[in-house]
């Protein structure tokens, strides 16, 4: 309360983002009126679990505004965040390109339900740039990409089952809600009440990194399995990133047994290159799936593949797929503004040497003092990791315990001006606006906490 108070008499802007040695709280007081009013409109207050703050202190900041790589909330508390909308805003908040963009279309009008060249646009950019696909369709979300991608596997091949691994999440659709059972290879569990147990039979979940359950899962069902989706760069719980050769292991054995292999890059995809993961690790899938980055902070999900494949989708095909809002122009402005940045040369090179210095000097910082600590890294991708591990490769070897770090961790770094996703399981994400001064201060401030938190 004070601090924000003396900051607003003085007339600085908020910039709490600098260290200092006494204890300081920051001021909640509007942003937790909003969320009690909010709870009488929305079940827990929010349009979205993980934004309520379950698994850290406090109660959730409602944000005010964005700019660059900074954020504002109600009470006028400044972060900088690392975050980003959980991985659209690659290009930071309120993008000059892509809010000039979105202006531009909008004065002729929000959505036509036809046709429009924006659509093809956009498609053109990503799919000329792209060579693992040939062809796309725009959804309205990345839960409505993959759910389609599934209809379209299951159509194509004409089999029911499909294989997702624990700790992968591709959305909220009922046959990829579903957790491992117990044993190598069972039906999965639903991992959410309403979800038919019929529906959660079709999905074989196994441990990511382990080729014995997958071949265990083609032998009990020979020619059932319709596909295997999996981020291929697993981001929703930790990062587990995956060995190359895995990789390969399940483009072979989806091969070899007639079943398609899905890239689930709603995450990877435009973020660790322009062809996602499977541009950084030169892996032909079947399908692909994207969102987040795609739509410039705007709803907008695709999933792609290769003519033939897709040729099999309503209205050439007999899988139905369809959308009021799809290709909303609106949205695809969005995204032609901000994939017509990440294309410019030397994009990524830069973005992602920015967040290999910040992962790896925290990195330094924690290994000099001895504290059980690693950070994970891809391209523009981080995971603080509270263990000893040097791998962490599937969802067993993740340290629960850490997680209780990360809580108080996340509390300090908020009083301190740095805004991480409220989930010690959440990556974060750097953007071309996190510029090297602010990561310098962040650096500092990050060093400051982990004092704090590991002297406790
Ligand atoms: C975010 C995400 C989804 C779901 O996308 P929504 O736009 O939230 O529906 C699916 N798959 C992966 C890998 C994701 O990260």
């Amino acid at each position: 309360m004070f601090d924000s108070l003396k900051n607003m008499l003085s007339g600085n802007d908020g910039d709490n983002t600098v260290s200092n040695k006494e204890k300081r709280e920051i001021v909640r007081e509007k942003s937790a009126a909003l969320y009690e009013k909010a709870k009488t409109f929305f079940p827990g207050g929010v349009n979205s679990p993980v934004r309520a703050f379950k698994s850290v202190y406090g109660t959730p900041l409602f944000i005010e505004k964005g700019d660059g790589c900074f954020l504002w909330d109600a009470d006028g508390n400044k972060f900088v965040d690392f975050c980003c909308s959980w991985g659209p805003l690659i290009l930071g908040h309120n993008h000059p390109k892509v809010r000039e963009k979105v202006i531009e279309v909008m004065q002729n009008g929000m959505s036509f339900g036809a046709p429009t060249a924006l659509e093809n646009e956009l498609a053109g950019l990503i799919v000329n740039n792209n060579k693992y696909i040939e062809k796309i369709r725009f959804t309205s979300s990345g839960t409505e990409a993959v759910m389609s991608a599934i209809r379209l596997a299951r159509g194509v091949t004409g089999r029911d089952k499909i294989i997702k691994f624990e700790g992968c999440y591709h959305g909220h659709s009922d046959s990829l809600l579903v957790k491992a059972g117990s044993g190598l290879v069972t039906f999965g569990e639903t991992s959410s009440a309403g979800i038919p147990k019929a529906f959660a039979n079709e999905t074989i979940v196994v441990p990511l990194n382990d080729r014995e359950a997958i071949s265990e899962a083609f032998k009990t069902f020979e020619s059932q399995i319709a596909a295997i989706i999996i981020e291929p760069i697993p981001a929703n719980n930790g990062l587990l990133l995956q060995d190359r050769e895995y990789l390969e292991f399940l483009r072979n054995i989806t091969k070899e047994n007639g079943t398609l292999l899905i890239f689930d890059e709603v995450i990877s995809g435009f973020r660790v290159g322009f062809e996602g993961a499977a541009g950084y690790y030169d892996i032909q899938p079947d399908i692909v799936t994207y969102g987040k980055i795609i739509g410039g902070g705007l709803p907008v999900g695709a999933y792609a593949s290769s003519s033939e494949i897709m040729s099999h989708i309503s209205p050439d095909g007999g899988v139905y797929q369809a959308g009021t809002l799809s290709g909303n122009p609106v949205a695809m402005a969005a995204g032609i503004a901000q994939l017509s940045e990440l294309l410019k040369s030397g994009f990524y090179k830069e973005l992602n040497a920015k967040t290999q210095e910040f992962a790896e000097s925290i990195q330094r910082y924690a290994s000099a003092k001895n504290y059980k600590l690693k950070v994970f890294k891809i391209g523009s991708i981080f995971w603080i990791s509270f263990t000893d591990k040097d791998k962490i490769q599937s969802a067993h070897d993740i340290d629960a315990g850490g997680m209780d770090k990360f809580k108080e961790m996340h509390k300090e770094l908020l009083n301190r001006g740095v805004y991480f996703g409220p989930s010690g399981y959440e990556v974060g994400f750097i953007s071309s606006a996190h510029n090297k001064m602010e990561l310098e201060k962040v650096k500092r401030t990050i060093f400051e906490v982990l004092d704090i938190i590991f002297k406790k």
